[in-house]
């Protein structure tokens, strides 16, 4: 089996495998290639990879001859086209928002994997790349946030006067928000904290934060822990609370997210004229449609005194760490789907195979891909 590891494009750092899972590929008789610069923005030069085993080589050679192509997004269009039918791509390939490409896929005859589309179960952990991003931008959210706005986090008693603490509000305490909750309270701010599913209240409040609850949720015990869209009843109630305890925010973090779908609409331009001014957001839903009303993904923008940056990526913002992290999970998840002289071995039975596979022999076989392209 011959792995090539993608060097990715547009605005991503970070890169798929990194040397230290090179060595231990190796273990597994997988002959490793990387395209030539892949590691260069998260720091793993070429002379890295070398070290580590694997061999340098040029885009055209990856995609002539190796087996199985690694990335962390999908490729773009003239990359997909070169992968050759019956060959394997494996990264985070989004196919719950892409489901065109996926057609694609399935007739080019390309067998898929992707690691965002695991369940968010307790044996998937290691292979979970949602949560290892997610984590990072929940952190660098705050970071970025508290770097944009024009007054302190902790509270200061000083002989020049004193300072109040941040009141920060976090919208959404998936695994992003939880580390935003807790890398705000590090910082000394007071945190709020809304979410649909009350089973995170517990968490909320272990980090020191105030859960506000909204009566009315609706059940999402049978979306394996996913938010579900909620009632025009409770978006509405929802919409009160979080207005009241928006015009008292200096710091807003979104993370409100649907797998599959738009994201919810929770910070309306109406809560917005009523912030304080010099209060600043950072969506992290940018780039499924944003919280706000006038979230731009990739985009800081200016409204009556708030600064809301939209930014769907800031995994990519600490790429070394990020790309470590991912190869972990990627390296974890091929363990599975090869045997240790290398080959591809795939059990469906297994649900974590099953969840990451997206096309294979031609045909689309993902359940969640498939539920959505059906029509309600
Ligand atoms: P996500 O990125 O899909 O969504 C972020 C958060 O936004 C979620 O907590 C969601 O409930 C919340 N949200 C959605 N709509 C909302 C609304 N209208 N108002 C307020 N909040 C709203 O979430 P995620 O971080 O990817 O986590 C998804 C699920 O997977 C969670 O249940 C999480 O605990 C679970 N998970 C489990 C494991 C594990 O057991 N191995 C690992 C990671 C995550």
């Amino acid at each position: 089996m011959i792995v090539g590891i993608l060097k990715e494009k547009n605005r991503e750092t970070r890169v798929s495998l990194v040397p230290e899972i090179v060595k231990q590929l190796q273990q597994m008789s997988v002959t490793v290639w990387v395209e030539q610069g892949a590691g260069d923005h998260a720091f793993y030069e070429d002379s890295l990879y070398t070290a580590a085993g694997a061999e340098v080589a040029p885009l055209s050679q990856l995609l002539e001859q190796a087996d199985m192509i690694c990335c962390v997004n999908t490729p773009d269009a003239e990359t997909l086209a070169a992968i050759k039918p019956g060959r394997v791509l494996a990264g985070t390939l989004q196919p719950l928002y892409n489901l065109s490409a996926v057609e694609q896929w399935a007739a080019r005859n390309i067998t898929t994997f992707s690691l965002d589309t695991i369940p968010r179960t307790t044996r998937a952990q290691s292979m979970d790349v949602l949560s290892s991003q997610a984590n990072i931008a929940g952190y660098k959210a705050v970071l970025l946030a508290a770097y944009s706005y024009s007054r302190y986090f902790p509270m200061f008693m000083t002989a020049a006067g004193s300072i109040a603490p941040a009141k920060v509000l976090v919208l959404g305490a998936g695994v992003a928000g939880l580390q935003a909750i807790a890398t705000a309270r590090r910082l000394g701010a007071v945190v709020e904290v809304f979410d649909t599913r009350p089973a995170v209240k517990e968490e909320v409040m272990s980090l020191g934060a105030k859960f506000v609850e909204v009566e009315g949720a609706a059940d999402a015990s049978a979306a394996g822990g996913y938010a579900v869209e909620q009632s025009a009843d409770y978006q509405q109630k929802q919409q009160q609370r979080i207005a009241e305890s928006i015009a008292k925010a200096d710091i807003v973090i979104t993370t409100a997210q649907i797998p599959g779908k738009k994201a919810p609409l929770l910070v309306t331009n109406a809560m917005l004229d009523n912030m304080r001014a010099g209060a600043v957001i950072v969506d992290l839903a940018a780039a499924t449609g944003g919280n706000t009303e006038v979230t731009k993904n990739n985009e800081t923008v200016h409204y009556k005194g708030v600064t809301i940056i939209g930014n769907s990526n800031l995994a990519a913002t600490m790429p070394a760490d990020a790309s470590k992290l991912y190869a972990k999970n990627l390296f974890n998840f091929l363990k599975l789907i090869l045997t240790k002289e290398g080959a591809l071995a795939l059990n469906f039975e297994d649900d974590i195979v099953a969840g990451a596979c997206i096309t294979y022999n031609g045909e689309i076989v993902n359940q969640r891909v498939k539920s959505l392209m059906q029509p309600a």
